[in-house]
């Protein structure tokens, strides 16, 4: 298990975490800050002085009386699982650099699969949703690449086999990589590509790319008109690289038999992970942050809807 930091910036484990987070009072006293910070407020009326009733797990508004909860109208509404077990999961996913499956967590946390993988994808959400607020600005290095979709034992079908990647990632004032950003596109056409750019990269940024250039001049010329597009730094090049074979071996160890509609939140776990990797003594923190904005999300709509 990675090691995380505590306040006085000594390491901890997950041990010493799950001893910070060990009661259900626990939790719900940083839920409360958290959601405090973010503006907790009546659904109904907007008042904020709300007193806590029934142990912290249901708050009565002042002026209207109208009950709510922490978790109301957010990623963790209408959960069975203990907080604790979210908190636990939580930190488990930002901090396990290989990254965690669903069986991973259904054996520490002691749940049902189903319990575990609905948990992560909400996990993924949260992340998800951090990481949409943020777009790549400036010098951009910039290709596409291809994760293969193994499922182990099963026949591949037409068009599952690949899942088609566009990576960009920006460099520090050094020369090396600074953040970078992961978007599973349907297909490598020129207004595909123009429109997942359109989703992460801002506008007058430089691409440099070492793709081949018959392709990329069409693109740039028909394409990618908001965009400089320029030859690559080749170091970046090699970075760039560097980090695709790391996720594709995260892909590969971790997530066999992906499925189309869920890749672009594993990528997004990944790109969450890579961004903050020097913060590792606040990840948690963070994770938490996005938790009071994170949209409420069904199993039934993760399972059936198109991700
Ligand atoms: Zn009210």
């Amino acid at each position: 298990m990675p090691l995380t930091h505590n306040q006085e910036g000594e390491p901890i484990g997950f041990t010493a975490f799950a001893a910070r987070y060990a009661t259900e009072e626990a939790c719900y006293k940083k839920l409360y800050e958290v959601r405090k910070a973010a503006g907790f407020c009546c659904p109904r009326c907007g008042c904020t002085e709300l007193y806590p009733i029934k142990k912290r797990k249901v708050y009565q508004c002042k002026e209207c009386r109208h009950q709510t909860s922490l978790i109301v109208g957010t990623a963790m509404e209408g959960t069975h699982l203990p907080l604790r077990k979210w908190f636990w999961a939580i930190y488990i996913a930002a901090t396990d650099k290989r990254g965690v499956s669903a069986l991973y967590l259904q054996k520490h946390l002691h749940t049902a699969y189903n319990s575990a993988w609905f948990l992560l994808q909400r996990i993924r959400q949260m992340m998800g949703m951090r990481e949409g607020k943020y777009m790549l600005a400036g010098i951009i290095s910039f290709e596409d690449t291809n994760f293969k979709n193994k499922q182990p034992g099963l026949p591949q079908r037409r068009g599952q086999q690949r899942a088609n990647v566009l990576i960009g990632m920006t460099k520090t004032e050094k020369g090396g990589p600074r953040y970078v950003k992961l978007l599973h596109v349907k297909d490598l056409k020129g207004e595909t590509v123009r429109a997942a750019l359109g989703t992460a990269f801002e506008a007058g940024a430089e691409l440099q790319t070492g793709a081949f250039p018959n392709y990329r001049k069409a693109m740039a010329e028909k394409y990618l008109t908001a965009y400089t597009v320029a030859d690559a730094d080749k170091d970046m090049l090699l970075w760039l690289r560097t980090v695709v074979s790391n996720i594709k071996l995260l892909f590969n160890g971790t997530y066999h038999g992906l499925d189309a509609r869920h890749i672009q939140r594993y990528l997004t776990e990944a790109e969450y992970r890579f961004n903050r990797r020097r913060m590792e003594d606040s990840i948690f923190d963070r994770v938490l942050a996005a938790m009071p904005e994170s949209a409420h999300i069904t199993y039934r709509q993760l399972t059936r809807g198109a991700g």
